[in-house]
C-alpha cells in the first residue's frame, strides 16, 4: 500500500457526512455558483446532480436546480461537466478549508 492509499484508507468505510467531518468552510453570502434556469431546463442528464462530490445540486418540487453553494468542496468537478454552471472562486478569506490532522 502506498502512502495515498494509507492516508486515505481510514476514510474508505464512512458515509459523506463523516468524510465531509473533516472540512472546514467559510461561507460567503454570495454564491460563487450560478446556472441559468433556461438553460436547465431543456437539460436531460442533469449531469451536475450526480458528478458532484458534496451534492451541491438537487431538484426541488418543481424540478428546478437549487445550488447549495456553502457545501461545495471547490474540486471544480462540475466546471469540467457542465458548460453552463458559472463557476468562479469565493471571495478571498472565504470557502473551503481542509484539515489533514
Ligand atoms: S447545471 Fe448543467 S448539468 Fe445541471 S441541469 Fe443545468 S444545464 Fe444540466
Ligand atoms: S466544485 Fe466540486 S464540490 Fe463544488 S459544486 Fe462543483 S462538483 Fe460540487
Amino acid at each position: 500500500m502506498n502512502q495515498f492509499e494509507q492516508t486515505l484508507q481510514p476514510l474508505a468505510h464512512k458515509t459523506l457526512a463523516e468524510k465531509l467531518y473533516l472540512v472546514r468552510f467559510k461561507t460567503d453570502t454570495e454564491s460563487h455558483l450560478k446556472v441559468d434556469p433556461e438553460k436547465c431546463k431543456p437539460c436531460k442528464d442533469k449531469d451536475c446532480i450526480y458528478i458532484c462530490p458534496a451534492e451541491v445540486y438537487k431538484l426541488d418540487e418543481k424540478e428546478n436546480i437549487v445550488i447549495s453553494y456553502e457545501a461545495c468542496l471547490e474540486c471544480g468537478t462540475c466546471r469540467i461537466a457542465c458548460e453552463f454552471i458559472e463557476w468562479r472562486n469565493p471571495k478571498g478569506g472565504y470557502g473551503v478549508c481542509y484539515r489533514y490532522g
